[in-house]
C-alpha cells in the first residue's frame, strides 16, 4: 500500500513538473516570439547610438543619454523610473591626436587614441627613440639604462588561440592599463601600446589607464594593430627609428551624472530585488553601439516584454542604465552603496556588457553549488534558441559591486568572436549589430529573469 502510494505521488509529481515544464516552455517561446515579430530594442538602439552617439560620463552626450534612458523606461510602461545621483570623473580628448613613425626625413602617419585618463603630452607633441617590449619583465631588464628617455611601445598582442576572446583580452590587459606605470618608472617619456584587438585593422582602440602615486606621469596612446605591426617591422630594419605623438586631452572636475533604474514592482515579495542591467556610458570616439548600446537596449526590451506579455513578477524588477563603467565604475559602486544604505535584498543581477551578438549562454558568479545546479535545470527550457553555456563565472563590472552583498551575479555570453573587433574603437558602430541577434539575446535575458524570479534562487 505504502509502496503504491509513493508510486502515485511519484507519478502526480512528474506530472506536475512536465506540465510545469510545458507552461514554462510556452512562456519563453512568447518572449521570443514578441521580440522577434516587434520588439523595441534595435529602434532603441538606433537611437541611442544615432542620435546621440558617443557619450563618455560627464559629457554632454552621457546627460542627453540618461533623459532618453528616462524617458524610453517610462514610456515602455515602468511602474516608477528614478535618477541615482552619482558623481562621475571627467576626462576629455581634445583635439584630434597626431602620431607618425619617423625613419630618418621620412615620416609614416599612423592613427593613434589617447588612452582614457592619460595626459596630454606637452603641446608640441613629444618624439623620441621607441624601444618595443612584450611585457613588464621584459621592460624592467632592459631598465634606465635602456629606457630613459625613450617611448616604450607595448607590442604584446591578444592570444589568438584563446576561444573565449574576453581571455584574450585580459591576458593582454596590464599594457593598456599600467603600461604608463611600468615605463615611468625606467624613466620613459611617453608610452603607445597596440591596440586590445584581434584584428588587423586601422581602427585604434582607446580604453582606460590609470596612473599609480609616487611615479611621473607620462601620457599613454593606443595605435592601430596595423601600425603597430608596422612599427614594429621599421624598428627590426631601423633600430634608431622614432615615434611623435601629440595628445590633447585633459582631466576635468568631477561632474554630475545619473544611474537610471525603472522598476516593476513585485507581487509578493516586493522588497526582494532582482536587477537587469548594461552600462549607459561609452567611448567617446565610438556610438557604442556594442558597448553597451546593445546591453541598455536588451534591458530596457525585457521590461517592455514582461508589460506587454502580463507577466508580472513576484520580486521586484529593476532595470539599471549604469553610468561610467569604462573609467571609472562609479554608477556600479554607488548602486550598490546605496542598495546596502537602504536594506534592499538583491537576489540577483544580470547584466549584458559582452556585446549584441548570438547568444550562448550565461556566466554565474557566486552561487552556492544548488543554485547553480537550479539554474543548469533550465537548460532544456533554453536548448531551442541556442543557449547552452550555463557556467561558473562571468558577471559584469557594473554589477560587480552587488557581490559582496550575497548577490549572484550572472553575465549575459553572446558569441564573442567578434567583440573586439569593435570594443572601444570609432567602428563601434549601430550597422555592426544584426537585429535578429540583438532580438535573441533580449529574449534569452527576459526567459530566465522570469524563470529565476518565478522559482526563486
Ligand atoms: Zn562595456
Amino acid at each position: 500500500m505504502k509502496k503504491k502510494y509513493s508510486f502515485i505521488t511519484t507519478l502526480l509529481l512528474s506530472a506536475t513538473l512536465s506540465q510545469a515544464q510545458t507552461a514554462d516552455s510556452v512562456v519563453v517561446k512568447k518572449l521570443y516570439d514578441a521580440t522577434l515579430s516587434h520588439g523595441q530594442s534595435y529602434e532603441w538602439l538606433r537611437q541611442l547610438t544615432t542620435q546621440i552617439g558617443g557619450r563618455l560620463a560627464g559629457s554632454a552626450n552621457a546627460a542627453k543619454a540618461v533623459q532618453w534612458g528616462k524617458n524610453v523606461l517610462e514610456q515602455a510602461g515602468a511602474d516608477r523610473v528614478f535618477l541615482q545621483d552619482v558623481m562621475v570623473p571627467h576626462w576629455e580628448r581634445g583635439a584630434k591626436e597626431e602620431a607618425y613613425i619617423v625613419v630618418g626625413k621620412q615620416k609614416i602617419t599612423v592613427p593613434l587614441l589617447a588612452l582614457g585618463g592619460s595626459i596630454a603630452t606637452p603641446k608640441k607633441g613629444i618624439q623620441a627613440e621607441v624601444i618595443e617590449v612584450q611585457n613588464f619583465q621584459e621592460l624592467r631588464a632592459l631598465g634606465k639604462e635602456k629606457c630613459e628617455g625613450k617611448i616604450i611601445f607595448f607590442n604584446r598582442p591578444m592570444d589568438p588561440t584563446k576561444i573565449n576572446t574576453f581571455e584574450a583580452y585580459g591576458g593582454a590587459g596590464d599594457q593598456r592599463r599600467s603600461g604608463a606605470n611600468e615605463a615611468s618608472k625606467v624613466g620613459a617619456i611617453g608610452v603607445i601600446i597596440r591596440s586590445l584587438s584581434n584584428t588587423l585593422n586601422d581602427y585604434p582602440h582607446t580604453g582606460s589607464m590609470q596612473y599609480a602615486t609616487g611615479v611621473p606621469l607620462i601620457p599613454a596612446g593606443a595605435i592601430s594593430t596595423n601600425a603597430a605591426e608596422l612599427l614594429s617591422k621599421t624598428l627590426k630594419e631601423n633600430p634608431k627609428t622614432q615615434f611623435f605623438f601629440k595628445q590633447n586631452c585633459e582631466t576635468l572636475d568631477d561632474a554630475p551624472s545619473h544611474n537610471v533604474v525603472a522598476e516593476i514592482k513585485g507581487s509578493e515579495k516586493p522588497d526582494e530585488y532582482i536587477v537587469v542591467g548594461g552600462h549607459l556610458d561609452s567611448w567617446d570616439v565610438a556610438q557604442g553601439a556594442h558597448d553597451d548600446g546593445t546591453g541598455i537596449a536588451q534591458s530596457m526590451e525585457v521590461l517592455r516584454l514582461f508589460k506587454e506579455l502580463g507577466i508580472r513578477p513576484k520580486r521586484t524588477i529593476r532595470i539599471v542604465l549604469f553610468m561610467n563603467e569604462e573609467n571609472g565604475n562609479r554608477g556600479g559602486i554607488k548602486y550598490a552603496e546605496l542598495a546596502k544604505q537602504n536594506n534592499e535584498k538583491h537576489i540577483f543581477a544580470l547584466e549584458s556588457d559582452s556585446g549584441g551578438f548570438t547568444p550562448k549562454g550565461f556566466g554565474i558568479q557566486g552561487a552556492a553549488a544548488s543554485v547553480f545546479e537550479k539554474i543548469q535545470g533550465y537548460k532544456s527550457l533554453f536548448a531551442p534558441y541556442g543557449l547552452h553555456e550555463i557556467e561558473r563565472g562571468g558577471g559584469g563590472v557594473d554589477i560587480g559591486p552587488l557581490g559582496p552583498q550575497g548577490t549572484v551575479l550572472i553575465g549575459f555570453k553572446p558569441d564573442s568572436q567578434r567583440y573586439f573587433e569593435y570594443h572601444h574603437a570609432s567602428n563601434d558602430k549601430f550597422d555592426t549589430v544584426n537585429q535578429r541577434e540583438l532580438e535573441l539575446g533580449a529574449a534569452s535575458m527576459a526567459s530566465l529573469v522570469y524563470l529565476l524570479d518565478k522559482y526563486g534562487l
